[in-house]
């Protein structure tokens, strides 16, 4: 009967549609913290698609205040049991000086310490440019940050013990993800690196 088949495909709609008040998971239970950059196709990387995961996307793919709020969202509520940061190589975070940044804001917007970072909650200040500094986040190395990122988010109180927790470093010149400090590349050269054990 063809009524079935459209009851079926609205029931299957409704359930969809009314996930989160039915208290559905997202269909891997899973949690994706990524760089934002235009380089790093995330879903296909992770052969995640549509309806799979909650993701968050920010510069660089670290653990800020935004991130951490989503991911206690996800898994204290929403049932996630898994989160997966993504940085990767060649990451804007890693082009300039903290430095160099602070004196471009200041040249244009003159005294920063006035800023405020949220407009609905300015108790949240950054009073110093040191501060304003870490806020920003510029790194130096992908593959230390990346483990960093893992550490933040496991000794967060937020974060459920029961969450697992793992990052990743997608090399845009391979297309390919690897663990941090994993690089294959390094291991193909010549016979002394083929011989060095790969550290991952
Ligand atoms: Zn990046």
């Amino acid at each position: 009967m063809l009524f079935e088949t459209i009851d079926q495909q609205q029931e299957e709609w409704a359930k969809w549609v009314l996930r989160r008040q039915r208290g559905i998971p997202n269909n891997r239970k899973l949690f994706v913290l990524a760089c934002m950059d235009e380089r790093l196709p995330v879903e296909e990387a992770l052969g995640i698609g549509p309806g799979d995961a909650h993701v968050f996307r920010n510069a660089g793919g670290l653990v800020t205040d935004d991130a951490i709020r989503s991911a206690m969202l996800t898994t204290n509520f929403f049932g996630t049991e898994e989160i997966i940061i993504v940085n990767h190589t060649e990451c804007g975070m890693m082009s300039a000086s903290t430095e160099d940044l602070i004196k471009t804001l200041q040249s244009s917007i003159g005294d920063l310490s006035a800023v405020t970072l949220d407009p609905a909650l300015p108790e949240l200040q950054l009073t110093t440019s040191h501060a304003l500094g870490r806020w920003i986040k510029m790194f130096e190395d992908v593959d230390e940050i990346s483990m960093a990122q893992v550490a933040y988010l496991k000794n967060h109180p937020f974060i459920p013990s029961h969450v697992q927790i793992q990052s990743y470093v997608y090399e845009v010149e391979t297309g390919k993800l690897r663990k941090p400090y994993a690089r294959l590349s390094e291991h193909v050269n010549n016979a002394k690196s083929m011989k060095e054990p790969l550290n991952q």
